[in-house]
């Protein structure tokens, strides 16, 4: 199981990530300032997961989001809200080539599944109770 992220630790690892990166990766080609379904361009293998925002003791995280105002889910906007869906069922990736740092988790079940991505900014992040 990868380590639980709390949401200091993910902010302290986002603003590393974004003063390291070198701003040339391929994993940018691809915008993923919003969710996004995972481009096929994407190269898993580029990927390694640093830890999970998923709750340590909680097997079913709610599913309210934190959007305030108009703000939607897909916008590039939208909180990380470590506490709230989708954030509390994501991985947090990094990439290998560049350091940034990506959410990942899967929308839906049965008939429907879809892989979504995001990449992080560290100025999104909200640590908002529930
Ligand atoms: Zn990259």
């Amino acid at each position: 199981m990868p380590d639980h992220l709390n949401t200091a630790t993910l902010i302290d690892y986002a603003r590393t990530a974004e003063a390291k990166a070198p701003g040339d990766c391929a994993c940018t080609k691809t915008p993923l300032d919003g969710w996004q379904s995972q481009p096929l361009s994407l190269d898993e293998t580029q990927f390694r997961e640093i830890g999970t925002l998923m709750p340590e003791h909680d097997p079913e995280p709610t599913f309210a989001e934190y959007l305030p105002g108009k703000i939607s889910y897909w916008s590039a906007d939208a909180p990380v809200a470590p506490n709230y869906f989708p954030y509390n069922r994501c991985g947090v990736w990094e990439c290998t080539i560049c350091g940034r740092l990506y959410l990942r988790y899967t929308e839906g079940g049965g008939y429907f599944v879809d892989r979504r991505i995001r990449a992080v900014r560290a100025a999104l992040i909200e640590d908002v109770p529930l």
